[in-house]
């Protein structure tokens, strides 16, 4: 019998009939088999679900826990309505980088990693702003955590100008030091620049910037309740022309939401030439990317948190399991294909949207997984709970319980 440093046991695995076991071999999955094999260490499963780990294709991490600091106005801005004022409330949320330093964004950055951690999200794309009021002070704390939970929680980090560019003379500058500390990602927002020429000169310079120094990119486009946005289109557009090819994120999308259905259809035609994958984050706007249609049309979309207690959403838990149970309702995905397609698009399809690869369930894949509380997906969405066991690099490291002690008779007035 075949001996693995790990093993879980009696696991439900999707699509798939009868209990199984996963041999875990170093940080690598070695086997999935019905027949018997021995660890050193073995997690008993108990008949639930177990899966591929999670993957948070957009978080702003520099911003987590800032909504005390900076108040709500960017947030009741940026969802009014068809999010027609979108770009009023990033103006307004800018106001959290008056007093911005490493010092007090470190420690909430970390609460949120260490809640990834427990919530079983393996890879984060981790946004930090980078521009002439925050400066490097958002990017640089990032970039050490970074390093610190490699392994446990891998953080790409984006070197994001959330102002612009051209809008704000001196972001490139910053943006080239912080690829130069090793930002993993070059950022944009193009849409936010006041003309299609300079939206498409953005564009061009982070993409140049990337394919310079072999970074990826990835961008916030079309953020807002507008139809005649095309900075989706832009981005596609530069990433053939600077061999970018399979290697850039258009995150938000949001406009695309309005678009007749032929401009969809170009959209999705250039993506899929592109190589573009779309991270969507419906819970946090009043309009979002065509999830169903555009994942119909063959091109992986992402689900992210996007947002933690900040100028532009109050909740979060870095739990990606809430994020597809919101995303459920928001897309009306209930059905078992729904139910699959928002669950992929936190595990497997949101890997291969940022470039991660082996991120599969299989004989040779990458040994970080998640056991959970219960057999099936409904359940586990249902619940959305955070996992019994988080497998990373093949090393259990965070399990989680809850228990209710019932009375047995009403307590007495
Ligand atoms: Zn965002």
């Amino acid at each position: 019998m075949t001996t693995y440093d790990l093993v879980v046991a009696d696991a439900t695995l999707r699509g798939r009939e009868g209990r199984w076991r996963v041999g875990v071999d170093g940080s690598r999955i070695g086997a999935v088999t019905t027949e018997p094999i021995s660890g050193r260490e073995e997690v008993d499963a108990a008949g639930a679900l177990v899966t591929e780990s999670f993957v948070n294709g957009h978080l702003h991490l520099d911003k987590v826990h800032t909504l005390d600091r900076v108040g709500d106005a960017a947030l009741t801005a940026y969802t009014a309505g068809d999010m027609a004022s979108a770009l009023t409330s990033i103006e307004l949320a800018s106001a959290v980088k008056a007093d911005y330093d490493r010092t007090w964004i470190e420690p909430n950055a970390r609460r949120a990693i260490v809640e990834a951690v427990r919530h079983g999200v393996r890879h984060v794309l981790a946004f930090a702003d980078v521009d002439t009021s925050a400066r490097l002070e958002g990017v640089i704390p990032v970039l050490a955590l970074r390093e610190e939970f490699r392994g446990v929680v891998d953080l790409q980090v984006v070197a994001f100008p959330q102002d612009g560019l051209l809008r704000d003379p001196g972001a490139e500058q910053l943006v080239r030091e912080a690829v130069d500390l090793g930002a993993d990602v070059v950022g944009g927002i193009p849409w936010i620049e006041h003309t299609d020429a300079e939206a498409r000169e953005h564009v061009r310079r982070m993409c140049s910037l990337a394919a310079a120094h072999g970074r990826r990119v990835a961008m916030l486009v079309d953020d807002a309740g507008d139809a005649s946005l095309r900075t989706t289109e832009m981005l596609a557009t530069a990433m053939l022309e600077h061999g970018l090819v399979g290697r850039g994120v258009a995150n938000h999308a949001r406009a695309i939401g309005l678009y007749a259905r032929p401009s969809l259809e170009r959209v999705a035609g250039l993506a899929r030439r592109a190589g573009l994958g779309f991270v969507s984050d419906p819970h946090t706007g009043s309009l979002h990317l065509p999830v169903r249609e555009l994942t119909a049309m063959g091109i992986p979309v992402a689900l992210g948190q996007d947002d933690i207690e900040d100028a532009y959403y109050p909740f979060g838990r870095h739990s990606m399991l809430e994020v597809a149970f919101l995303a459920a309702h928001a897309l009306g995905a209930f059905d078992q294909p729904g139910l699959d397609l928002v669950y992929d698009a936190v595990t497997t399809t949101a890997a291969d949207v940022l470039g991660v690869r082996g991120h599969r369930l299989e004989p040779g894949g990458n040994a970080d997984l998640v056991v959970h509380h219960h057999p099936t997906l409904r359940e586990v969405l249902a619940h959305h709970v955070a996992p019994a066991h988080v497998i990373a690099s093949g090393t259990v490291v965070a399990s989680s319980s809850s228990t209710t002690t019932f009375r047995e008779t009403p307590p007495q007035p």
